[in-house]
């Protein structure tokens, strides 16, 4: 990731926005907060919930070669063992020993040199003393570069040695490959999804909420024939994503695919490709693609003396599939979606922040207000029409403020339509106004219309 941050102004305003509107704050802060752990409050809830079901409904719900399932956080340690993760999967730590500040140390590299250091402990620790300057206090004393678990440990009753909170979602569905075969007929190929929380002990946790040490994944194991070409299938998948973060209301011009050079790869790897989003920050990866070879089921096979294959019933053969494995981070996708949306618009009374989420994705779908607070029949009105719409849609019911207050409340969260009562919806036609975030129109329509015209717009 490209460290400079010219507008880091930008990340600031964004952070102190998410906290303001309830989407995103530091957790825990009556007690000093927990090094940059956040928690998601009311809107910043809604927000990832849908992003995660507009994901299981794009990559599982709509596709015949596509299953969920759901693991545990904890699972058994010979999984770990298994692939790779007790051994390997570590960061590069070091500190300056001048003013003691932590860094990892092929980001450090890469910030000051440009140059992409990952995995050369010695390499780095030569390059850092040769003459580096901590960012932090410019001095060059620095210690040797040192391996880092990323794997979080914990205790189990009944359990000897240590128990990991998973670092990925993908484990249980290798793990579980078995069960799944012997219960559900899948014709490959065919993928397995997975939401859920992952571990990293990261060195540093920043940037908000883009490198935390809690955070969500969205994982797909894609299970083919080796047999097969494999790059369709693999270009298709790079397509898939891009075109979700499109969706959740990505710039095309933000997004960039970055490949991993062949001497980096892992070696089982045939191929990996990362998407990288344009954050205010830098670009940053927010989606992964890896063609994983046959490494993760024959290594569990192996480890467990279970054999992992897939029986094709048409060719009468069984073999140990490919796996592509496509994987994004939720919360890395929610810091996308806020960063797309964020808007400040200068209009006729004033200026404005909206947040121009996609319609699918935006918190609250529809406000209502009644025009004023303090006429009872306006707001029995209103609430009437709450009840009535809620049951379909995340609303909220807002009669605090003059009207034009209410629409700024609702733009900066994103609400994409306000409804007002007014005294015309009481003694003449039983229409109220609807007010579209975007463009700012209004136009009246009838109580008794308000159900189709909600499902044509949202
Ligand atoms: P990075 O290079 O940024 O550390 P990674 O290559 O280690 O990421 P993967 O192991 O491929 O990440 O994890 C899959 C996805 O999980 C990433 O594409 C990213 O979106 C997300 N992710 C990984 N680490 C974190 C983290 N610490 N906080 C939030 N999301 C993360």
């Amino acid at each position: 990731m490209t460290n400079k941050n010219p507008k880091s102004k930008d990340m600031e305003k964004i952070v102190a926005f998410c906290k303001r509107k309830g989407f995103i704050f530091p957790t825990c802060e009556i007690y000093g907060g927990l090094a940059n752990s956040y928690s998601y409050g009311p809107y910043g809830v809604e927000l990832k919930n849908n992003i995660k079901k507009l994901w299981w409904r794009e990559f599982v719900q709509k596709r015949s070669d596509m299953i969920g399932m759901d693991g545990p956080i904890l699972l058994n340690s010979k999984l770990w063992k298994a692939s790779g993760h007790t051994k390997g999967f570590n960061d590069a730590m070091v500190d300056c020993k001048a003013c003691k500040k932590r860094y990892r140390a092929d980001h450090v590299i890469k910030e000051l040199t440009g140059e992409d250091m990952e995995g050369d402990l010695e390499g780095m620790t030569k390059k850092l003393q040769n003459g580096l300057k901590c960012p932090e206090c410019g001095e060059s004393k620095w210690t040797n570069v040192k391996k880092m678990s990323q794997m979080f440990k914990t205790e189990m009753n009944g359990i000897e040695g240590p128990v990991y909170l998973r670092p990925e979602t993908a484990g249980a569905i290798f793990a579980d490959f078995k069960n799944i075969m012997d219960s559900i007929r899948v014709k490959i190929p065919f993928g397995i999804a997975q939401i859920g929380k992952a571990f990293r002990n990261e060195i540093v946790a920043r940037n908000f909420i883009f490198r935390i040490r809690e955070f969500e994944q969205m994982e797909i194991e894609y299970f083919i024939d080796p047999k097969i070409a494999w790059e369709e299938i693999f270009e298709d998948w790079l397509k898939k994503q891009e075109d979700f973060a499109l969706k959740i209301g990505a710039k095309k011009e933000n997004l960039r695919r970055y490949e991993h050079p062949k001497e980096k790869l892992s070696h089982y790897s045939k191929k990996t490709v990362d998407i990288e989003y344009n954050f205010p920050f830098g670009f940053g990866e927010l989606f992964g693609l890896a063609h994983r070879g046959d490494f993760d089921l024959t290594s569990h096979s192996k480890a467990s003396n279970e054999k992992l294959e897939y029986f094709d019933t048409v060719n009468n053969r069984k073999f140990t599939p490919h796996v592509i494995e496509p994987t994004v981070g939720l919360d890395r996708l929610i810091l996308t979606a806020i960063c797309s949306a964020y808007k400040e618009e200068k209009i006729e009374t004033g200026q404005r922040v909206v947040m121009n989420f996609p319609k699918e994705i935006s918190p609250i779908k529809i406000a209502i207000f009644p025009l004023l607070k303090n006429k009872p029949k306006l707001v029995k009105k209103a609430r009437e029409i709450y009840d009535l719409l809620k049951n379909n849609y995340m609303c909220e019911f807002d009669d605090n403020g003059n009207i034009g207050k209410r629409y700024r409340r609702q733009d900066e969260i994103g609400t994409p339509y306000c409804v007002t009562i007014d005294f015309d919806t009481l003694e003449k036609d039983n229409t109220v106004t609807i007010r579209d975030r975007n463009s700012m129109e209004q136009e009246r329509v009838e109580i008794k219309k308000l159900g189709n015209y909600f499902t044509d717009k949202l």
